[in-house]
């Protein structure tokens, strides 16, 4: 008999399904072994030991685990194939080789990026060892992150409020929302206008269509006052307009590459306004289902198997101008690549989408569609499209027309949207066009836009901070802790957020580099790579930064936060003004004479509207326990009325 070990039960009873009698599934239900939750638990003193305990209530499962290897003669470590797998299975290992003293069982280790019949026996077949280098690349960051957390949460608590807590890339990522923040305060808009005129075809048909000034006297058209978009409208309304070039041209536009981690998240953020934890945790369960690759990659790459699978799908079901004369590669550009080998995607195109809602439920197969279609997509041909740009020459200045038709939709038909055609009419170089109208705008340059879901993970990627492991919960620590809040799709930081962020930056600058946050991610798939050591990675971050924990312990002056006043005196001590504070569960109402006068109320934030629903209760706002803010009524339970969205007036008195 031998003995498979993988890290959760869902994944266990697929594997099962595919394996005969020799062989027993058994899940580890995540780590088992890990750092203490309530001291430090790294030895700082010796090369940065870790003391690792069982995970609470983890007895149990090792027991029955060591039960088990007694009676195998091989023990297969089958954990995810990336650097927390190889870390649980390790940690496992070293448990079960304990328990085990003086009998002689192997150990294996089988890596597949897909729970497949095919993918599973090709691994268990080719089995390999324990890689040293991914667990050391793991122990890193949890080591890291423990001594950053450990060292910098009771400076916090010292200096600004008790219970605040630092994250090592959490405290940078609420650094890119509050810079975000003063950006859009410091703000100036500038004037700008936009001309255009409404032009028609002498001939009948009159067709009419927009023409667009983009010059005068040969240089770009920047219209910036009122006076001067008078005088353009001036000379537009009297000159003769007339057509001085006609360009055509057909462009290619290729399919974008099938999903990583990052872009999964961010398309489903955009399309389907998820969170990237709800992303993760739906991909979770379609993986361990079986029903597509890992989803923790940052990889591009598609297995042979993979292209063959989607040729034979479009050649099956499209027309076969649909399918591009070689499969499409794309180029990863992470050197990490090599750790997760593929790209997110469906392991069977011919899987009914019955099955995956049987079991992932309508949002898991919600979450299939959209990678099968990117996917597939990415194995389509290209779309083809007709651009025309028509010039019209009036007096010294020149005007464009865009014309946009789609010859073949492609891979965009399975993938986004199909291009909708701009037309234009028939026109001739030299034809004469008769105004109807000039049009002109006065506008305003827009402030940069608040960080979404999804711009945040793609401002992380960019800068080099995140990990496809880290995204998720990187953001959801920021929501839950209140450092920051999501509004309608966006993150605004909140007092506390900003004030952290502002104590941090004076005195650990270091920590809150971007470029440097970057090289530490760096450093750690150095050590996945095996090019660098992992307790000399912690000790050159770690000394400089301890000796400034300590100078900043001993130096740095406290901060004051004002907390928000109501205009109101305390109701208790009626000496105290009434403020509004932020703890952990929200905003509620207390003294400023706070410790001494220990009054405290439930906040509500009303928004000056009756609820839509019962037209009795205000509308008031709410948080979720994830930091995310809803609009409810004050009526509750009575009234169940809530939204994410706020209500639009007409509801307000
Ligand atoms: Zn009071
Ligand atoms: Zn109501």
């Amino acid at each position: 008999m031998n003995l498979i070990i993988v890290e959760s039960p869902t994944k266990a009873k697929t594997l099962g399904r595919y394996l005969g009698n020799e062989y027993i599934v058994k899940a580890t239900t995540g780590h088992i072994r890990d750092l203490p939750k309530s001291t430090l638990g790294v030895d700082v003193e010796h090369n940065f030991k870790p003391e690792y305990v069982i995970v609470e209530k983890k007895e149990k499962v090792i027991k029955e685990l060591t039960q088990a290897s007694k009676k195998a003669k091989t023990i297969i470590i089958a954990t995810d194939p990336d650097r927390e797998g190889e870390a649980i299975g390790f940690h496992i290992q070293w448990i079960l080789e304990q328990n085990l003293k003086g009998k002689k069982v192997d150990f294996v280790r089988a890596t597949f990026h897909e729970i497949t019949k095919e993918a599973i026996l090709n691994a268990i077949n080719n089995p390999g060892k324990m890689n040293l280098k991914l667990v050391h690349a793991q122990e890193a960051r949890r080591v890291l992150d423990r001594l950053v957390g450990y060292k910098l949460s009771p400076v916090l608590w010292k200096k600004i409020r008790r219970g605040l807590s630092a994250g090592r890339v959490q405290s940078v990522a609420v650094r890119l929302i509050v810079e975000r923040e003063k950006e859009i305060e410091a703000f100036k808009p500038v004037e700008y206008w936009e001309i255009g005129a409404q032009v028609c075809k002498v001939k009948k048909p009159k067709s009419q269509f927009r023409i667009d000034l983009v010059k005068i006297d040969d240089k770009k058209a920047e219209v910036k006052n009122g006076s001067q978009a008078q005088k353009i409208v001036k000379d537009l309304e009297k000159a003769q307009y007339e057509i001085a070039e006609i360009a055509k041209r057909e462009t290619f536009q290729n399919p974008m590459p099938p999903f990583i981690t990052s872009t999964m998240q961010r398309a489903a953020a955009n399309l389907f306004g998820w969170s990237s934890k709800k992303t993760m945790r739906e991909a979770q369960v379609l993986y361990e289902h079986g029903y597509i690759t890992y989803h923790r990659t940052d990889s591009v790459h598609l297995s042979s198997q993979a292209l063959a699978m989607a040729a034979s799908y479009i050649t099956k079901h499209f027309d076969t101008d649909y399918l591009p004369e070689t499969p499409r590669q794309f180029k990863t550009t992470s050197k990490m690549a090599q750790e997760a080998h593929e790209a997110i995607r469906p392991s069977n195109l011919n899987l009914a989408l019955d099955e995956v809602e049987a079991n992932a439920q309508k949002s898991g197969a919600k979450l299939y569609q959209l990678i099968f279609s990117r996917f597939l997509a990415s194995q389509m041909a290209a779309a083809r499209i007709a651009k025309t740009t028509v010039s019209v020459k009036a007096a010294n200045y020149l005007l464009q027309a865009k014309g946009e038709i789609q010859l073949f939709a492609g891979w965009r038909k399975v993938y986004g949207k199909e291009i909708e055609d701009v037309q234009l009419p028939e026109l001739e170089q030299g034809e004469i066009l008769d105004l109807l109208q000039v049009l002109s705008e006065q506008k305003f340059t827009q402030p940069p836009a608040r960080y979404s879901e999804s711009s945040l993970i793609k401002a992380l990627e960019q800068r080099g901070i995140g990990r496809p492991s880290t995204y998720a919960p990187t953001i959801s620590t920021i929501l839950t802790r209140n450092y920051i809040e999501k509004i309608e799709k966006q993150f605004y930081p909140t007092q506390i957020g900003t004030v952290v962020t502002e104590f941090l930056l004076k005195n650990f600058d270091k920590v809150m580099d971007y470029d440097f946050t970057a090289k530490v991610e760096q450093d750690l798939d150095d050590i996945a790579l095996g090019e660098q050591k992992w307790t000399e990675v912690v000790g050159s971050f770690y000394n400089p930064f301890v000796d400034k924990v300590k100078s900043v312990e001993k130096n740095a002056e406290r901060v004051k936060i004002e907390a928000e006043k109501t205009g109101n005196k305390c109701p208790e001590c009626g000496e105290g003004d009434e403020v509004i504070r932020v703890g952990r569960f929200g905003r509620f109402l207390s003294c400023s004479r706070f410790p001494e006068c220990k009054y405290t109320k439930n906040y509500t934030e009303k928004i000056n509207m009756k609820c839509p629903d019962c037209k009795n209760g205000d509308v008031i706002v709410r948080r979720t326990r994830s930091g995310r803010h809803f609009y409810g009524c004050s009526a509750y339970p009575n009234c169940k009325w809530a939204s994410w969205k706020k209500p639009k007036t007409g509801g307000s008195d």
